[in-house]
Order: structure tokens, then C-alpha cells, then sequence
């Protein structure tokens, strides 16, 4: 009888098949089935082992323990040694070396794998009385027995399934539906605080899975969102968004870039040998995992405590938690309580209400972004939400200052719930002060001082000085030069400012202009970023037409819009030339848009700056490679991309169908031309192409069908 795997299974108090597998767990076989003796390494091949177990045990100390035992040098020293050993000699390869760790842009697709034992939920409650409520009948299923309860943090990210075999990582799934997942291990793989391969001569079963939660931490998630608004690009709404998608991407270097960590909270095996679960979690530690932090609590009054203490320190963890868990220690006791079809009998998550501070307000300052939009910020006295210290929140615009009535010094309300930047969520008018002004948005630009105007239908107030207002120049530059745009390292903001500043740069052409000598003039600027900003500029030259758009600041036109754009109008000749009209015709661009990209070629130093991009040789157009590759073969068809595929990722054949002229479109209609599917095509879509006669066709069918 499998103790764990039954802990999950729904089934009746039975004595007998507790008693049975707790005694089959007093002689367990637990050690990890050590290799055949094998003549011992010598040489490079010894070097690497050593290198290898060095590089994990100091990753164990910086990323579990946060106790760095080396220097950042001394670590990418050894790194780079092992690098290149690993280079000279293929055969030593391992997936799981830690030069691994950084991932691989080779889109990989997701295998579908059912669960040993389903992953389930949790049952919720909200208050003591509901947790009492929960012990209540948890004593009752077992005939009146004592318990003892332990609670843990709940993190709020996303749930992960790990499995090891001899002490290496084989396998990590997603929960999926709870009886399968999908199989995300090369992007687990690139999570430093997850060990690859656990320490030798450490004691633990032959195989085992521990079950955790994947997290994006405060600091990581900030990061990214910032590079994303940056970027024009969607934020994500929270860090377990953030997570989860993450988790799903098919490109595993984005993932190790992107700073994700886990927490472990269930270990499962066959014939464990442990009686509780603290006991169990404090063995997973010992093996080199980050797991939560778990208290024995000897009472219901140690519960309330508990909830409350925490209610408040979890606002100081680097990483986001929706609540408390509360388990049952007794591992037998699982296993006799058992689980309803959806969650376990002997576990229950507590959830606290969203997090909201009050705090004063200092003083409103309105920011003039790269388009000129004004943003209205109020600056708060300094609060701790969710882990981070906010100073600042949104107030988004005029509307939504005149909604809330918000008034100078006010005792305000913020709140971080899913956005990234803390909201004010209202207003205590019971401390207003009595001769308290209403908060006015300003007239004209808090920069250059020229009028604001208001844009159309919208509640967004912008300053028209496009051409002389410094923010409005130096957010171009700082555009231009990011990363998903032109990606010319070593400019940020303050070198941007510098330029400007300077008389150096005015607009993005006059970055071409620019020579080692004129920025080592500069103030405290080192010859080496001069040297990284000249080899970025150079290297701008070949980024693809689609991203010199994006690049350009033309409103409302962001990545997707601009790769719409390239695709359709394939060079900037073109695009110059077109009436809002014949840009309105194309599919996915608005008028608004049309009118934006018509008023921007019509400025005639905007058409200055092209031509001087195109001189100094930036791409203008689609290249002829890109031109050559697109064929007309699916024009006017509306396809659904469906399932789980073998050859390619979901990405690829969304850029195969618009390679071929196709459309790809997300739900089925009478106007669906054919459903392209994979693996596990979902029921509901199945009965609905069914019911309407519409083509399902598969992969090989598909890549014939464009070849
Ligand atoms: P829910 O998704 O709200 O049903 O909550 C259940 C989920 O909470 C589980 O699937 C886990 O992903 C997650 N969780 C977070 N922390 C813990 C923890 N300490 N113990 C068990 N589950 C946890
Ligand atoms: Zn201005």
C-alpha cells in the first residue's frame, strides 16, 4: 500500500489501511540507491564533477539560504571554468549542470503527463470561528482523537509538481486540471533556488516528489512590469499572473531572466518513513529545498495568534501570499480523513482580506510621459503594502481625482490589489482638514509651461509641445533605444538626459551622429560606455523593420500594432504615403490609430528623422528573406489553432499562418475555415467544429498543406 499516494485519494475511515501502511512505514527503504561502483573520474571529467557540485553548493547558500559563501567574481569564475570544460568536452553533458541555470531560446512546446497522485485544492475559510469549525469535523472523522494543528503561509503563486530520482531533478509539472499538467521542467530548471541535484551523501528516498508553489518575487515582479510599461507592453496584473505565465513560456532563457523562486510545502513517496509532516518539510529542507515556514500550534488560541501575527509580518516577505494554511501534523491522520472529490479533509487555507493602508497625502505632482500624456501621482507619506514601501500611487487622471474628491493633505486609502502600481481606493473624510483645497489638475505643462489640450473622447490631458518639452524628447530617446525597440545598451535615463542636455542628441537620428570622442567629452561618461553605446548603435542597424516602427513614438503604435504594420505595409515608403482611410482598412487598425500614424508622417521633421535613420542604414523595409518567405496559401482563411503539438509551438503556427497570408482567430464560427489541432483538443470546441461541418485538420496535415 503506497502511504502517500493514498492521502490524496477519497476513500472511507478504514483502520485497518492506516494501521497497515503505518506500520509498512517503520521500514522504509529511504536511501537513495547509490551509482554501481565505477572507476573514478579522473582528469577534465573529475574537474567538472567537482566544479559541478562546488557551483551547487554555493547556489544553495545564496538562493535557499541567503548566506552567499563566495564572491559574485568567484562564482562567475568558476562558472566560466566549468563553461568551457563543458565546451571542450560534449560527452560530460548534463541537462542538469548548473551552467544550465540560464536557459535556452529553443522553443520546446509542452508535453501533457498525467499526475502519480492528483494535485487537489484546498478548502477556504475566512475567520477563526470557520477554522474551528474545520477542526471540529476533522476530531469527529477520527473518532474523537486529539490533533495537532501546524500553519504555514500560503503563497500566492503558482502550484508545482517535482519529482526526483536518485537524488536528480527528473520531472516538473504544472497542476493542469489536477490529473494532468503540463510538463514544464526546462523552465523549473532555470530556478536557482530549486536544487538540480541533491548533495551526495545526504539521506533521502530513491524517489520522491515535493510539491511547492512558484513564486515572482515583490522585486523581480516590479522589474519586469516596469520593463513592460517601458516597453508598451501589457503589464501583468499581479506577481502569480506574472508566475504563471512566466512558467508557460516557451523560451527558458526569458524565464531565467525573469527571477522566479519557489517554496515547498508537501513531499509525497512511496513507504516514507515519516510520522509528521513538520518532520517530512524539515527533511526536504535539509536536502538543499526552500520550504515554508511551518509552526506547530498547540492550541486554538495559538491559531487566533497566529492569523493575527501574520496578518502583519507577511507584509515584510520578499515574495506574496494570500493567506495561512492550516494542516493537520499526523500524517496517519491524513490518511484516515482523506479527501472529498476536490480537497483534503485534513488541510484548510484561512484568507485574509486585500491589504489597505492609510496614509497621508503629501502632495500631487503631474508627470509628462514620452506622448506627452500628463499622469497625475500622489506622493504619499512612505507605507509598507505587500511587502514593498509606497510612496507613490496613480491617480490615473482627472476623472478619477474629481470621483474621489480627493483633497490636499487627506488621510487616504491605498490599496495594491492586482495592478502593479498601488491605487488610492478612497478617501477619510473625517480627517480632512477643515480649510482643505480640492486637488486641481494643472492647465499647462508643469515642464515647458505651454497649455494643455485634452484628447478627444479620452480623459487624458497631453502637452502639445511635443518638439521642445524635454520629458516628451528624452522618453523618445529612452524609447528608442530599449529593449524590445532598438536595443542599444548603456543609454537610460539619465545618460538620455545627459545627451539632451548636452546638445549631443535632440532627436533619435542624432544618435547616429554620435562618436566615442563627443561622448567621452562628457561628463564622468567612461570610454567603456562609450564603447557599448557605439557598438549598440552600430548593431541597431539590422533590428527588423517591424521593431524600427515600433521604435519611432508614434502614439497608440505598440509592438503588435507596428509588426501589424510591417506585415501589411512591408516599408516605410509606403507607410509614409498612406491616407488614414487605407490604413484604417487593414485588419486590427483602428482609425484612431490610422490618424496617429497620418499626423506623425505629416510633421515634416518627423520625415527628417526617417530619412536620416534610413542613411544611416537602419532596415526600412521587410527583408527580402522575410518578403520571400510569405506565400499566399491560407489568404482569407480564418483558422483556429487548437491542443497540444508535436513540431512546433502555438507561437510558431500563429507566425506560420500569417506567414501564409492566413488569419488566426480564437473561437469557432460559421466563419472558421478549418480548426488546425493538436493533441487533446478541448471537448467543448470538438462538439462545436462538429456541430458546425468545419475542417479539423492535424499538424501533418497542416505543414503539407504549406509546404
Ligand atoms: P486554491 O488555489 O485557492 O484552491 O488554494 C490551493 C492552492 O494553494 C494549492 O494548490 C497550492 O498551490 C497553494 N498553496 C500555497 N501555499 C500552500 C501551502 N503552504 N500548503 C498547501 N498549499 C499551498
Ligand atoms: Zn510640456
Amino acid at each position: 500500500m503506497d502511504l502517500q499516494r493514498s492521502l490524496f485519494d477519497d476513500f472511507e475511515n478504514n483502520d485497518n489501511v492506516a494501521e497497515q501502511s503505518a506500520s509498512k512505514a517503520q521500514q522504509p527503504d529511504t536511501k537513495a540507491q547509490q551509482p554501481e561502483a565505477k572507476a573514478q573520474p579522473t582528469g577534465d571529467e573529475a574537474r567538472i564533477l567537482e566544479l559541478r557540485e562546488t557551483l551547487n553548493r554555493h547556489n544553495h547558500s545564496y538562493y535557499v539560504l541567503n548566506q552567499p559563501t563566495i564572491s559574485d567574481q568567484e562564482f562567475d569564475h568558476l562558472m566560466r571554468e566549468l563553461q568551457d570544460l563543458e565546451a571542450q568536452h560534449p560527452e560530460f553533458a548534463d541537462p542538469l549542470s548548473p551552467t544550465q541555470r540560464v536557459g535556452s531560446d529553443l522553443s520546446q512546446g509542452f508535453q501533457q503527463v498525467t499526475h502519480e497522485r492528483p494535485m487537489m485544492s484546498l478548502g477556504n475559510s475566512y475567520s477563526i470561528a470557520e477554522v474551528q469549525d474545520f477542526l471540529r469535523r476533522a476530531k469527529d472523522g477520527l473518532g474523537g482523537e486529539p490533533v495537532e494543528i501546524v500553519g504555514e503561509m500560503k503563497y500566492d503563486g503558482t502550484s508545482i509538481s517535482v519529482t526526483y530520482e536518485n537524488g536528480r531533478l527528473v520531472r516538473a509539472v504544472t497542476r493542469g486540471d489536477g490529473v494532468r499538467g503540463d510538463d514544464v521542467t526546462a523552465n523549473v530548471i532555470t530556478i536557482r533556488s530549486i536544487p538540480l541535484e541533491l548533495p551526495k551523501d545526504m539521506d533521502y528516498p530513491t524517489r520522491f516528489e515535493v510539491r511547492g508553489e512558484i513564486l515572482m518575487p515583490w522585486a523581480s515582479f516590479e522589474r519586469l512590469n516596469k520593463e513592460r510599461a517601458f516597453n508598451e507592453e501589457p503589464l501583468f496584473a499581479n506577481p502569480r499572473n506574472a508566475a504563471a505565465g512566466t512558467l508557460k513560456m516557451q523560451n527558458s532563457a526569458e524565464v531565467a531572466r525573469r527571477g522566479l523562486d519557489a517554496y515547498f510545502y508537501f513531499l509525497l513517496g512511496d513507504n516514507l518513513p515519516y510520522k509528521t509532516h513538520t518532520e517530512a518539510m524539515e527533511a526536504v529542507r535539509s536536502w538543499g529545498f526552500k520550504v515554508a515556514h511551518t509552526e506547530v500550534l498547540e492550541s486554538i488560541d495559538a491559531v487566533s495568534d497566529f492569523i493575527e501575527r501574520w496578518d502583519q509580518d507577511r507584509k515584510t516577505l520578499p515574495v506574496a501570499t494570500d493567506g495561512l494554511v492550516f494542516k493537520l501534523n499526523s500524517l496517519r491522520q491524513w490518511l484516515n480523513l482523506g479527501a472529498t472529490a476536490k480537497s483534503p479533509r485534513w488541510a484548510i487555507a484561512y484568507k485574509f482580506a486585500p491589504e489597505r493602508e492609510c496614509t497621508k497625502l503629501k502632495f500631487v505632482s503631474f508627470e509628462v510621459g514620452r506622448t506627452g500624456v500628463i499622469t497625475p501621482v500622489a506622493n504619499l507619506d512612505p507605507v509598507l503594502l505587500s511587502g514593498t514601501i509606497v510612496k507613490r500611487a496613480s491617480l490615473h487622471n482627472e476623472d478619477i481625482i474629481r470621483q474621489l474628491d480627493i483633497h490636499d493633505g487627506d488621510m487616504v486609502y491605498v490599496e495594491k490589489g492586482g495592478e502593479i502600481i498601488p491605487k488610492i481606493v478612497g478617501v477619510d473624510t473625517k480627517q480632512r482638514q477643515p480649510d482643505a483645497q480640492p486637488v486641481k489638475f494643472v492647465t499647462h505643462c508643469p515642464v515647458c509651461g505651454t497649455a494643455l489640450q485634452r484628447i478627444e473622447g479620452e480623459a487624458a490631458w497631453v502637452c502639445p509641445n511635443k518638439w521642445e518639452c524635454k520629458p516628451q524628447i528624452t522618453g523618445r530617446i529612452e524609447h528608442f533605444v530599449a529593449r524590445h525597440a532598438m536595443n542599444i545598451d548603456g543609454i537610460g535615463e539619465e545618460v538620455a538626459a545627459q545627451l539632451h542636455e548636452s546638445g549631443l542628441v535632440d532627436n533619435i537620428a542624432d544618435l547616429y551622429d554620435l562618436t566615442i570622442d563627443r561622448l567621452v567629452a562628457l561628463d564622468r561618461f567612461q570610454l567603456k560606455s562609450a564603447q557599448r553605446i557605439m557598438r549598440g548603435i552600430e548593431q541597431s542597424k539590422q533590428v527588423p523593420f517591424e521593431r524600427v516602427i515600433f521604435a519611432l513614438s508614434i502614439q497608440f503604435v505598440g509592438e503588435t500594432t507596428a509588426k501589424v504594420l510591417a506585415r501589411n505595409v512591408h516599408n516605410i515608403d509606403r507607410l509614409m504615403a498612406m491616407s488614414a482611410d487605407e490604413l484604417a482598412a487593414i485588419p486590427e487598425i483602428g482609425p484612431k490609430i490610422a490618424q496617429s500614424i497620418v499626423e506623425f508622417f505629416a510633421v515634416d521633421s518627423n520625415r527628417d528623422i526617417v530619412e536620416r535613420l534610413r542613411w544611416a542604414g537602419l532596415q526600412m523595409a521587410l527583408s527580402e528573406q522575410e518578403l520571400a518567405s510569405r506565400t499566399t496559401k491560407l489568404e482569407g482563411k480564418k483558422i483556429v489553432i487548437s491542443g497540444v503539438f508535436q513540431h512546433h509551438s502555438r507561437e510558431e503556427y500563429k507566425a506560420i499562418i500569417e506567414q501564409n497570408g492566413g488569419k488566426n482567430v480564437s473561437s469557432i464560427s460559421k466563419a472558421t475555415s478549418f480548426i488546425l489541432a493538436g493533441d487533446n483538443m478541448g471537448p467543448a470546441k470538438l462538439e462545436k467544429a462538429q456541430k458546425l461541418g468545419i475542417d479539423i485538420i492535424n499538424e501533418d496535415q497542416f505543414l503539407m498543406m504549406i509546404e
